[in-house]
């Protein structure tokens, strides 16, 4: 089993504690010894890594990804790529955002074919692709006129959508996916303000559809996630112990109590990057600052702002992903929504960091995203020290080195880390 040693190294563990200098042994997949200030790790037959002073982190995890959107300017447009080529797209995403130092993604919904993330991550679990670590999931499970159905009457037209409503097509639709391979039944309790027929803060589902959905769900042991923005949306998912809440842009304190109540089991995630550069940097594509306030994106990011900053003060495990994969939010430029955690929502850049690893790895329910003993070998070489600013690690060139799985994804830069060797050493 092969066996690499790194030394001259900094170790961000996960945890969001300081960076601290140490030595760390992998051996086959996994992380074998951990070893921090003065202590050395003894081992024989291994392959020395001098680090060159820079920093050694988790890989880092994208808890809401869309890793088969296409990168297009509208929805419908993703309906719109025939499979064949969409494998392809999924297939040259996947090894953007390893590249990127993604080394493992939850994904937050795929898109109207149901196989493709499943292909996805079976493709890339056979080595035949380079690729994340992937839990697939359903398309949006929504009803009809709710967020995904972009059905026009005589013409089809789709995107993201699986449309089921009523009772038995709910349950009809989680069979489906479960038996398709999906790991995650995500499912839109609230519209949003691109569908037709049920608005932002309008329930899209009844208790009795939303209950068929979680029942038909947990006996198959998949994960469940909702898309929710309204406080009636993330009341009616707290309501049936859905536990992975993204947006929740509009809820008041009264669901913020219950939330605390049950912060241990609980994951959010605010998704504001695509507000956020929709806002404010799509205007080449057409969508300027005023257009954008007129779909209520300012006072959705306003309200996102008070809410998260709120449920930062609270303790409650909030994750990174901001539905990367549109034009003007790409698919790879994943690792801009740690910044937006600083600027936004008042993080620290090692409590945003903390959110990408060791939350992440939580939420994957494997052993990743902490430098410890005994987790999975998905490790990250960093130039500079990434807890003082996040922002380095939206530059691929500041990755020295990728590894998933204990395997390389992209080589140590030795000529780099030499050169960081001879550089006056950091305070
Ligand atoms: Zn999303």
């Amino acid at each position: 089993m092969s066996q690499i040693l790194f030394k001259n190294i900094k170790i961000f563990d996960g945890t969001g504690k300081k960076l601290c200098a140490g030595e760390v042994l992998v051996q086959g997949n996994m992380i074998q010894k951990v070893a921090t200030g003065t202590k050395k790790i003894r081992a024989s037959n291994v392959k020395v890594v001098d680090g060159g002073g820079a920093t050694l982190m988790p890989g880092l995890i994208e808890p809401h990804a869309h890793v088969c959107y296409t990168d297009c300017t509208q929805l419908p447009q993703v309906g719109q790529v025939p499979p064949e080529d969409h494998m392809l797209i999924a297939v040259r995403n996947a090894k953007t955002m390893l590249d990127q130092g993604f080394t493992a993604l939850f994904s937050a919904a795929g898109v109207a074919k149901i196989r493709l993330e499943v292909a996805l991550k079976e493709a890339i679990n056979a080595g035949h692709f380079p690729g994340p670590r992937l839990l697939a999931a359903s398309p949006e499970i929504t009803s009809t006129g709710g967020l995904g159905d972009e059905r026009l009457l005589h013409l089809h037209q789709e995107s993201i959508g699986l449309i089921a409503d009523g009772r038995d097509e709910m349950i009809r639709a989680v069979r489906l996916c479960a038996r398709e391979g999906v790991d995650n039944i995500k499912i839109n309790i609230s519209g949003d303000q691109f569908a037709r027929g049920a608005g932002m803060e309008t329930l899209s589902y009844t208790d009795e559809e939303v209950a068929a959905c979680v029942e038909a769900a947990n006996e198959r042991k998949l994960n469940i996630l909702t898309h929710a923005r309204s406080d009636g949306s993330i009341r009616m998912a707290l309501k049936h112990n859905i536990n992975i809440l993204y947006h929740a842009d509009f809820i008041t304190p009264k669901t913020m109590d219950l939330i605390e109540a049950r912060k241990k089991k609980i994951f959010m995630a605010p998704a504001a990057g695509l507000i956020y550069s929709t806002i404010y940097e799509a205007s080449d594509w057409g969508i300027t600052e005023e257009f954008a306030e007129g779909l209520e994106l300012k006072r959705k990011l306003e309200s996102c702002m008070r809410v998260y900053n709120e449920l930062r003060k609270r303790g409650i495990k909030v994750l990174p992903g901001g539905d990367y994969g549109f034009a003007w939010n790409p698919i790879g430029t994943n690792a801009r929504d740690l910044e937006h955690f600083v600027n936004l929502f008042g993080y620290s850049h090692s409590e945003a960091l903390r959110a990408a690893t060791q939350l992440g790895g939580e939420l994957m329910g494997i052993n990743i995203g902490l430098v410890k003993e005994g987790y999975l070998a998905d490790l990250l070489l960093v130039n500079g020290d990434p807890t003082q600013d996040v922002s380095i690690l939206q530059d691929s060139d500041n990755l020295l080195m990728v590894m998933k799985d204990g395997e390389y994804h992209k080589e140590p830069q030795l000529e780099q880390m030499a050169k960081l060797r001879l550089a006056p050493a950091a305070e």
